[in-house]
Parts: structure tokens; C-alpha cells; sequence
């Protein structure tokens, strides 16, 4: 070993109990040699990537520069030089939410949004009407798709024939409450996908948590769920709301949220109707090696069986303002040997999903950029707001130009690309021939997607999950 690395100081390896750790039979050797010659890696493999090496603790730089090439290597033979972006908004309706997740700081519990309490909350709600108008605006001015990830609202239905069910329920444990408790009525679920679904932009949202939500109290299958989405306009689903797929730590960090198995039912389903997905690890908490590639595997799984996802969104957490920080739990976040090894593994690891991104929100600019030559080819898109990381006490920005991102992936040598959600349109674009704008949209026309006057408006608004 030679070198050791920072090492996380609360990894904990028996803090929580957990069945679950990073052990293994296997050696780093082989892994390696597995991953360069291309063969589909185990999970043991997985971990002895991650850890550079059971035997020793922390990280050993040399051998992790060499689980980034080899995930280097591979993003080349997989995507070539093209590095991607979608011109998109975030549009979040809702910030109101029990769930009580103990990395989140997005949310701001629900009873503080009732008329009947007078305590200023800081929060916000959209009808449906304000989400349309934002939708609008940006389709205007660009953008390709809609994201809309949001809190628990326990006024939300997925569509009338859901409201009526729950209102003529008895039971007390379904988180429901009528609009007119609230002082904003953010209408239901189909009528929140229908006012966004703007000119043919693309509707991105409804991730497993939120279609749980969406059939509470009902035997409705997510099947039936989806598919009523898909008809208010619904285009794909975000696969948010994983954080890591080992219950053990979901008991730990989200015990409110559905369980792996659900959240795997849930994108299956949303598969079956014909919905592309996007799939997501948040790391960097309470979990350790082996469940980070325990959920990677799962992945795998999901994709062999649907074949649906379109990309594999790494979210480091994003500690400061959380629960899980505040409450001692977790010390810190992981290091950056930690998030380039968590990358360039679930380059490695994946070998049935083709686009892996880096998300300059979590990262910031530079690590960001980092991140493409350790296995990512995604750079995320121009979120014309944040609100979710910078809650969390993200430092990183807010909104992307497509100036920014042509200069920065032009920098690095490598081939900027305006892409569709689904990456089944996509276009190349020359750095010599600026302003750069989108041009995919449906109303897109090349012009800028943001001027600077626009920016200081957008820094006023509010939007975003894990
Ligand atoms: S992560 Fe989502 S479900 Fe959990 S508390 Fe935050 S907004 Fe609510």
C-alpha cells in the first residue's frame, strides 16, 4: 500500500449495527484486472474497487488513479468524447412534507402550512396555474424538459376519483389532508403534470415516493398509477428517492420512505408503461462500501429487467443543515477520493447503462469537471433553479449557461452536446460559434437560454429533491 488516503471519518463499521460490510473474499488485483478486461464485475469486485482494497484501510491513491482510468477507458469505448447537457428548469411545487428523511432539509413540516397556523414557515406551494406560468416562461426561453421533484404534501391526490377515495376513507394513517386546510391548494397530482406539460416540453417527474403518495389508501397498482400520469402528460420518471438501496440504511436515514423493494416495483411499473427512467445513489451518510455496491447491483438488476434507464445520477450528500449532521450522526460527507471512486465504480459496475453523470450542483465546477475523466459523460443540464442542495447548505450555484458549459467541456477537450432527456436526440456543438442557446426545445431557438437580468431573477425564485 503506498500513499493512504483521506479516509471518512464516520464510516461506520459497527456504529449502527448493520449485517452489511465491507468485506470480502475477493482481491483488489483481480477486481482491477476484471474491470480493465471489461468482464462483468460481482459485488465483491465492486467493494474492493471502492475501498482500493479491503486489506488495508483508507484509500490507496495509486491504486484508486488506477480504478480511474480504468473507468476512463471504459466511458471512452462506451460514449466516445461527447460530454452531454439538457437545457432544463426545476419546478418544484411543494415544500411541505412529514416524511421526516434525516438528510433532507428541503422539506418543512406540512402542519406549518395550514391556514390555521400562523407561524411563517419559509416554505412554498404552487398551484397548478403558478407551475404552468413557470413552465411557460422557460419553454419560451428554451428549455427541453420540466423537472418537478417535491415534498409530501398531505393535501395531494393523484387525480379526483384518488381525492374521493381518500376523503370517504376512516382511516387515520394515510397522511391526507383536504385543500381546504391549506392555504395554497396545489390540486392533484395529474393536474400538476397537466398545467407543466407545456407545448410538448418534456415532463420529468413523479419519482417512486411520490407515486406512493399517489395511491395511498388504494390497491391501485403503480402500473395503474403511472399510467394515469403518463396520460396527464407525464414523460419519464426521475428515480429519486433511492438513496441507497439496503434497507438497513434506509432505516436509518429515511424509516418513513417506502422500502427497496417498493422503490424497485414502483420503477418497474413506470417501465412497464412505456416511461423511461433515470436512476440515483445518494451516498456518503451513514452507509459504507457494501451497500453502495449492494444498491449499484440493484440497479444492474432493475436495468436487465427493464432496460429503461437512461442515466445513473451519483448524488453525494450534501451534509451541512441535515438532520444526520446536526444530530451527530454523521460527521461529514465523503471526501473526494471517495466521490471519484464512487463514480468511476459505477462506470465499472454498470455495464448495461451508458450514461453516468456528474452533478455540478453536488460536486461544484472543478470536481465537477474532474468527474468526466473518472467515467462520467453527463454534465446535468442548465436547471434554471436549485432549490433542494441549496437548502442542504449547497454552495454551488444555481443556474447554467450554455456559454458556461460549452467553454468548460471545449476546456477539457472533449465535445460539448445539447442533448433530449432520453439522449435520443442529441447535438453537437462547435465552441467557435457563439452565443451558444438551445436548440432542441420545442421553442428552443439557439437564442441564450438565460441573460443577466433574467439571472437575477431566477436567483429570487425558488424550485428541487435528493
Ligand atoms: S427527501 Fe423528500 S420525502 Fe424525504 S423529507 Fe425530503 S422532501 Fe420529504
Amino acid at each position: 500500500m503506498t500513499d493512504a488516503g483521506e479516509s471518512r471519518p464516520n464510516v461506520p463499521r459497527g456504529r449502527f449495527g448493520f449485517d452489511h460490510v465491507p468485506e470480502t473474499d475477493g482481491s483488489f488485483e483481480n477486481a482491477l484486472a476484471k474491470a480493465r478486461a471489461g468482464e462483468r464485475l460481482t459485488v465483491d469486485d465492486g467493494v474492493e474497487l471502492l475501498t482500493t482494497g479491503t486489506g488495508s484501510p483508507g484509500i490507496d491513491r495509486e491504486r484508486k488513479e488506477c480504478v480511474l482510468e480504468a473507468a476512463d477507458r471504459r466511458r471512452a469505448e462506451v460514449v466516445g468524447e461527447e460530454v452531454t447537457f439538457v437545457a432544463n428548469l426545476n419546478n418544484n411545487v411543494t415544500t411541505a412534507c412529514n416524511t421526516g428523511c434525516l438528510f433532507c432539509n428541503f422539506k418543512d413540516r406540512s402542519e406549518q402550512f395550514r391556514s390555521a397556523n400562523d407561524e411563517d414557515h419559509g416554505g412554498f406551494t404552487k398551484r397548478p396555474a403558478e407551475s404552468r406560468e413557470i413552465v411557460r416562461e422557460a419553454v419560451e426561453r428554451g428549455i427541453y424538459e420540466v423537472t418537478s421533484v417535491s415534498g409530501l404534501h398531505p393535501a395531494f391526490a393523484l387525480d379526483d376519483e384518488h381525492r374521493a377515495l381518500l376523503e370517504s376513507s376512516d382511516r387515520d394513517d394515510l397522511n391526507y389532508r383536504p385543500p381546504a386546510e391549506y392555504d395554497v391548494d396545489p390540486g392533484t397530482y395529474c393536474e400538476q403534470i397537466e398545467a407543466m406539460s407545456v407545448d410538448g416540453v418534456h415532463v420529468h417527474s413523479m419519482t417512486p415516493e411520490e407515486a406512493y403518495h399517489g395511491r395511498r389508501g388504494t390497491e391501485w397498482s403503480y402500473e395503474e398509477v403511472y399510467g394515469r400520469l403518463q396520460a396527464a402528460g407525464l414523460d419519464s420518471v426521475p428515480g429519486t428517492a433511492a438513496e441507497i438501496l439496503v434497507d438497513e440504511v434506509r432505516d436509518v436515514i429515511c424509516p418513513g420512505k417506502i422500502g427497496t423493494d417498493e422503490w424497485l416495483e414502483a420503477m418497474e411499473a413506470a417501465a412497464n408503461v412505456g416511461l423511461d427512467v433515470t436512476a440515483t445513489i445518494m451516498y456518503g451518510h451513514v452507509e459504507n462500501e457494501m451497500h453502495r455496491v449492494l444498491h449499484l447491483k440493484r440497479i444492474r438488476e432493475l436495468q436487465e429487467r427493464t432496460g429503461a434507464i437512461t442515466e445513473f445520477v451519483p448524488l453525494s450528500f450534501v451534509h451541512q443543515e441535515t438532520p444526520l449532521y446536526e444530530e451527530g450522526m454523521v460527521e461529514a460527507g465523503a471526501t473526494t477520493d471517495e466521490d471519484e471512486l464512487l463514480i468511476a465504480v459505477s462506470r465499472l459496475f454498470l455495464d448495461n447503462i451508458e450514461h453516468i453523470q456528474s452533478s455540478w450542483v453536488k460536486y461544484g465546477d472543478e470536481q465537477g469537471l474532474k468527474m468526466l475523466s473518472c467515467g462520467a459523460d453527463d454534465f446535468m443540464g442548465t436547471i434554471l433553479s436549485e432549490e433542494i442542495t441549496r437548502r442542504a447548505g449547497g454552495e454551488f450555484g444555481q443556474v447554467r449557461s450554455f456559454d458556461e458549459y460549452v467553454e468548460m467541456i471545449d476546456a477539457i477537450g472533449r465535445v460539448p452536446v445539447e442533448r433530449s432527456t432520453d439522449y435520443r436526440q442529441r447535438r453537437r456543438i462547435d465552441p467557435d460559434d457563439g452565443p451558444h442557446g438551445p436548440e432542441l426545445g420545442p421553442e428552443a431557438d439557439g437564442t441564450p437560454l438565460v441573460d443577466p437580468e433574467w439571472l437575477d431573477d431566477a436567483a429570487g425564485a425558488t424550485s428541487a429533491d435528493d
